[in-house]
């Protein structure tokens, strides 16, 4: 029976693999995670079977089978209704679930040790200590980052001397973890205060995380949560969680560093330093000039006549569902002779990739898709940037103030187009909370609406040239 698992699991690793490999386009994506959670049942089926070793197996059989059927409707449930907006949070509560499961079996392992077992000792002793720190940190801190995204805390909160105190707390838990991890005998309450610190230090290194920081950070907990998965993996001898924990920690890790590159930010930055500080206490810059709307039909005659027209899609995009009205646009206008892009900045929305999946989901071409460095040097080349719902990637701000909290992120130059139209329903903010100098430009009009209202009446006005 032991080696018909080893053999399910090896099937289902190749097929996460290959699973990871189709989600690189959003045009297989879908199959991929469908290949993949096919994988994940017959791993996880097969694991019924696992005979006792060393003390593990499967027993509890009643109380396993009931948490999975509660597990599984719960999440079925919400992701069937989760709004594509809320993505985010639902996939940092996740990913820290995984985080905080890795962290349980460690937890059940060093109470067992704690009680006088021998859990294997040596590499795996310091495996279990190594990936309950990873996966406590990676679970409370996610649950930090659910609540910042559904708005449910403050996006940054500092503590006075934050920065010594996340030392400090680093410095005692990686004490207990030593304890736990390279002696004979410890007692249950030094297992309890490792949790304790180790599940505090999450809480307090995301607490100060804000600005534009968010989606690197998610990423980073997904990341250490596959990592956590993997040492634990090796603690139970379950070649499946050591492969998928390594995929997902390797994969995460380089969407992680991908992200922060196209931030412009050392993660050392982004974990330590105050570029995620509070923006109601940085400094903003006076702005001058004013907003100045435009009405649909004129909007509509600018883009008509237009040779060249760049589209930078945001979050507001997203919120509004706008796209299928945005791909009937692009097809008036081309229909016209007028050249159109899309300009695709890699945090826009809420999530990596995702204008890519609400453009392919409304059929429009990939080829008309480019990413941030391709697009800017056309910029100034474009007759009208339309700003649809974007406001942090495309702030002038990050290029010109230092002491903004969005300093350095590389930014969609749609203030270099020789006319800018931002589409947004008011004055709010964007993630970052801070004010965007372009809607004051020079170049810049204002059509307020909610996007696909906006876009509609931009279609009507179109048609009716
Ligand atoms: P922003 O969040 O900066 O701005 C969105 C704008 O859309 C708002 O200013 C809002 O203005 C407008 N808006 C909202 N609803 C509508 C609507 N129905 N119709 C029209 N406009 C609307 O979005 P960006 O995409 O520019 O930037 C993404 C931000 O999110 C970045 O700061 C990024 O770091 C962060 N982030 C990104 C993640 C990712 O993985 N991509 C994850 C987490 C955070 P108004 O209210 O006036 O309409």
């Amino acid at each position: 029976m032991s080696s018909f698992i080893e053999i399910v699991y090896f099937a289902a690793a190749v097929i996460f693999i290959l699973g990871l490999k189709k989600m690189s386009s959003p045009v297989t994506a879908r199959d991929g995670i469908v290949w993949a959670g096919y994988a994940m049942v017959a791993a996880t089926v097969v694991t019924f079977f696992s005979p006792a070793v060393h003390g593990h197996g499967v027993f509890n059989l009643l109380l396993i089978v009931i948490a999975i059927a509660i597990g599984s409707y719960v999440a079925f449930k919400s992701a069937k209704s989760v709004e594509m907006t809320d993505m985010p949070q639902m996939i940092a509560i996740y990913n820290g679930m995984g985080g905080g499961a890795a962290a349980a079996i460690a937890a059940v392992e060093l109470v067992r040790f704690a009680a006088g077992h021998d859990i294997g000792g040596g590499t795996v002793q310091l495996l279990a200590v190594l990936g309950a720190l990873i996966g406590a940190i990676s679970f409370s801190g996610s649950a930090v980052a659910y609540a910042k995204l559904q708005g449910l805390m403050k996006k940054t909160l500092r503590l006075p001397s934050h920065q010594a105190l996340n030392i400090s707390l680093f410095a005692i838990t990686v004490l207990f973890g030593a304890l736990l991890a390279f002696s004979g005998e410890v007692s249950g309450f030094t297992v309890f205060l490792f949790f304790l610190c180790a599940l505090v230090l999450g809480v307090m290194v995301t607490l100060p995380i804000g600005g534009a920081d968010m989606p690197v950070v998610i990423s980073l907990f997904n990341a250490l949560t596959g990592l956590a998965v993997a040492f634990e993996g090796y603690l139970l001898g379950n070649a499946a969680m050591i492969i998928a924990g390594t995929v997902v920690g390797s994969s995460g890790t380089l969407l992680t560093q991908l992200m922060a590159k196209a931030m412009n930010r050392p993660l050392s930055n982004i974990l330590f330093s105050s570029f995620g500080s509070d923006s109601g206490t940085a400094q903003e810059e006076e702005i001058a000039g004013s907003m100045k709307e435009i009405e649909a039909s004129d909007a509509a005659v600018t883009m008509a006549y237009a040779d060249k027209v760049i589209i930078v899609p945001g979050y507001g995009m997203a919120v509004a569902q706008a796209q299928h009205k945005l791909a009937e646009l692009v097809q008036l206008l081309e229909d016209r002779g007028v050249t159109v892009k899309f300009a695709i900045h890699p945090v826009a929305g809420r999530m990596p990739g995702h204008m890519n999946v609400l453009l392919a989901e409304a059929g429009i071409d990939y080829d008309k898709i480019y990413d941030l460095d391709e697009i800017n040097p056309e910029f100034p080349t474009a007759d009208v940037a339309l700003v649809i719902g974007a406001n942090d990637v495309v702030n002038p701000v990050a290029r010109t103030n230092p002491d903004s909290p969005i300093y350095g992120m590389p930014i969609l130059d749609a203030d270099k187009a020789k006319n800018c139209i931002v589409i947004k329903r008011g004055k709010g903010a964007g993630f970052s909370g801070i004010e965007n100098h372009l809607f004051y430009a020079e170049n810049t009009r204002m059509l307020y609406g909610d996007a696909q209202k906006a876009l509609g009446e931009l279609i009507a006005g179109v048609k009716q040239l």
